[in-house]
């Protein structure tokens, strides 16, 4: 649920063994029940295309275009803003690769086809309907200057 707001306490080692205390405010909380927490713990099923130790990947309920692919990190991120502050250098980079590699699996690179559009919705004014960030691929035909 957002809006919440929650304080994590926690020790942090620096280079010359002084103790601090981080302090961090999170004003928003990761949503267990949302429909995306679902598929990947397998309570849901999806048309999944491609899953590693940082994301899954499957095809949209509802697809907009010829192709619509979904990319989802495997952390509990609400959205793009969530995981640029919180996300590992890992898990970003996983991200990263995981939408190129669906983009080449589903014939859509550039450097295999005739590109795509990457599109994360963020948020209410985004127009966000699931509080769990992805990454929506659009593809297989033109999909024209804008997404409504
Ligand atoms: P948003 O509006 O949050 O950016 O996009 C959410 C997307 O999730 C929508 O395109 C919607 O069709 C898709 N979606 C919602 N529920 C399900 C589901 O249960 N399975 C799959 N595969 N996609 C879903």
């Amino acid at each position: 649920m957002k809006g919440l707001g929650i304080i994590i306490l926690s020790l942090e080692l620096r280079k010359n063994n002084a103790i601090f205390l981080k302090l961090q405010l999170s004003l928003m909380t990761y949503d267990d029940n949302n429909i995306f927490a679902k598929i990947l713990r397998a309570e849901i099923p999806c048309k999944k295309i491609y899953e590693d130790d940082f994301v899954l990947s499957f095809h949209d309920i509802n697809p907009q275009k010829k192709i619509h692919a979904l990319v989802i990190p495997k952390g509990k991120y609400i959205d793009l803003d969530d995981f640029s502050a919180n996300a590992s250098a890992e898990e970003i980079v996983g991200l990263i690769k995981g939408i190129n590699y669906v983009a080449k699996k589903l014939g859509m690179s550039s450097d295999i086809g005739k590109g795509y559009r990457a599109l994360a919705n963020i948020n209410e004014y985004g127009g966000q309907e699931v509080p769990h960030l992805h990454f929506h691929l659009f593809g297989g035909e033109r999909v024209g200057k804008m997404v409504e």
